[in-house]
């Protein structure tokens, strides 16, 4: 018996990879348009297609140092400095696909496989937790075992488990896109963002990464497997493009295209954009002719933070620290920290540890090495999760959309949480950073009655060590 797939009501391919790749061959360079364009986003616009086209045709280094420029100001005018930290958590790594780019696909014989049992998820959850952690991500191979229901209990236990002051309060899931009675079932175990990647838009390059005859195999399923959360209850969605597959500048505008259709049909957009760059993998070789270089990666960012106003960036380990860092400055909100992929590796990691691995990080610093940087550069490391436990989600609820809502929420939150990571995890080092940044923080809000609640919940947490004290 063939199974009938579920499709949202909405489903459409609204990818045309003729007119996308049209679009970027024949939009010609022009500096007043790109100014323009520019302008454009700086009041907080989403650009359209065709105008995202514009910066992606700016070649001049002067041209580009501009958009780079826009991107940095935007983000410290907008966004502000607070950068959000998770951990990814690879649940486990069988897979019934055949991803060419990836180290768990079901032909590559030599990749160890492994789903964590419920004491070794506890015993990465203790690990997580034990060095700050507050919000994960799980990660899931494809497969059968990893259905709704296996989700959904794993984001229970994972939430259960309590150690000391720590505790997980917020997880995000990245998985294979499923129906929407499963995403219910996933929904109601209390997840926050449910996050898919495309891989890559273009239906040819699709084809020849994802072999016809796999579940994944079927780009249009995939490419509504968002709708499908929406329509099941999932407000909060993250989309991405593994880059490296096919021309950047296509990617780029098809991602647009995505995040606009969703805004459209749902009247919120992707709640976060990831932009990974494909990483070298044990047993895979790819063509490495639309692989990304640092330069192209940074203008795609910058592009990236102009053209989709109101969403989280992510960037993670993947990169360097030195490209982490760089990258920072054009809007990244939110950064992995500590991460591990190898299955069981923040608790324990052994000999074999590769062959679990599904590709190779760039930046293995731990936890404290990077809320050190980030103070010292002068970020606020944030480990707020108090949005969506408090039902902020969805359209009614975009931080950067609505007056005052950073003030009243955002750095408040950022400011207690780090107080607590500070007071329960930080080294001397750390600390001593991060009380200095606290203190020059608040000496920035204006706000007395608000700058007064900020510094009696900082004292309960010093003083009466009480914690989660969320605005
Ligand atoms: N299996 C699910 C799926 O494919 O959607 C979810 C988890 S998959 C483990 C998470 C993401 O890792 C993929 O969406 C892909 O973008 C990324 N990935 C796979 N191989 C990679 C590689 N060699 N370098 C960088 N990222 C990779
Ligand atoms: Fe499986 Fe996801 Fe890897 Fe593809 S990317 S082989 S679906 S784990």
């Amino acid at each position: 018996m063939v199974l009938k797939k579920d499709f949202s009501s909405v489903c459409t391919d609204f990818i045309n990879d003729a007119k996308l790749t049209d679009i970027v061959a024949n939009t010609k360079e022009d500096i007043k348009h790109v100014r323009d364009v520019i302008a454009k986003s700086m009041e907080k616009q989403p650009l359209s297609v065709e105008e995202t086209a514009v910066l992606l045709a700016a070649d001049d280094p002067d041209v580009v140092e501009e958009i780079f420029n826009a991107a940095r100001d935007l983000k410290k005018s907008v966004y502000g400095n607070r950068i959000v930290i998770f951990a990814p958590l690879y649940i486990g790594n069988h897979c019934i696909n055949d991803c060419a780019y990836c180290a768990f696909r079901k032909t590559l014989r030599s990749t160890v496989r492994k789903t964590l049992t419920d004491t070794e998820i506890k015993a990465e959850i203790s690990a997580l937790e034990d060095v700050g952690h507050k919000r994960l991500i799980l990660v899931f191979g494809e497969h059968p075992k990893y259905n709704a229901e296996f989700i959904a209990k794993t984001v229970r236990d994972v939430y259960s488990v309590k150690k000391g002051h720590g505790e997980i309060r917020r997880v995000n899931i990245n998985a294979a896109p499923m129906s929407r009675d499963d995403f219910k079932i996933v929904k109601e175990s209390g997840i926050g963002t449910y996050q898919i990647f495309q891989e890559t838009y273009h239906h040819g390059a699709y084809r020849k990464m994802h072999p016809e005859n796999t579940c994944k195999g079927d780009y249009l399923y995939r490419l509504d497997g968002l709708s499908r959360a929406f329509e099941a209850g999932c407000d909060d969605v993250g989309i991405g493009t593994l880059f490296g597959l096919h021309d950047w500048k296509f990617e780029v505008l098809a991602m647009i295209k995505h995040s606009l259709f969703l805004q459209d049909r749902f009247g919120v957009g992707p709640h976060t954009i990831s932009f990974p760059r494909l990483q070298p993998a044990h047993g895979v070789e790819i063509d490495d002719k639309y692989l990304v270089n640092d330069f192209d990666f940074k203008r795609l960012v910058a592009i990236l933070r102009l053209s989709v106003p109101y969403t989280g960036m992510i960037l993670t380990a993947r990169e360097s620290p030195e490209i982490r860092k760089e990258i920072m400055s054009f809007g990244v909100s939110q950064i992995d920290a500590g991460t591990r992929i190898e299955l069981g590796g923040y608790s324990n990691s052994d000999e074999k540890q590769k062959m679990k691995e599904q590709f190779c990080l760039g930046d293995t610093r731990s936890m404290d090495e990077i809320v050190l940087e980030l103070l010292q550069d002068e970020y606020i490391p944030s480990f707020c999760t108090s949005c969506y436990r408090v039902g902020r989600t969805g359209e009614r609820f975009m931080e950067f959309a609505i007056p005052g809502f950073i003030e009243k929420f955002c750095t408040p939150n950022a400011l207690v949480t780090l107080e607590e990571y500070l007071v329960d995890y930080a080294s001397k080092q750390t600390k001593e950073a991060g009380n200095k940044l606290i203190e020059s923080e608040l000496a920035k809000i204006s706000d007395t009655k608000m700058k007064k609640e900020i510094i009696n919940r900082l004292n309960r947490i010093t003083k009466k060590d009480e914690r989660d004290l969320y605005f």
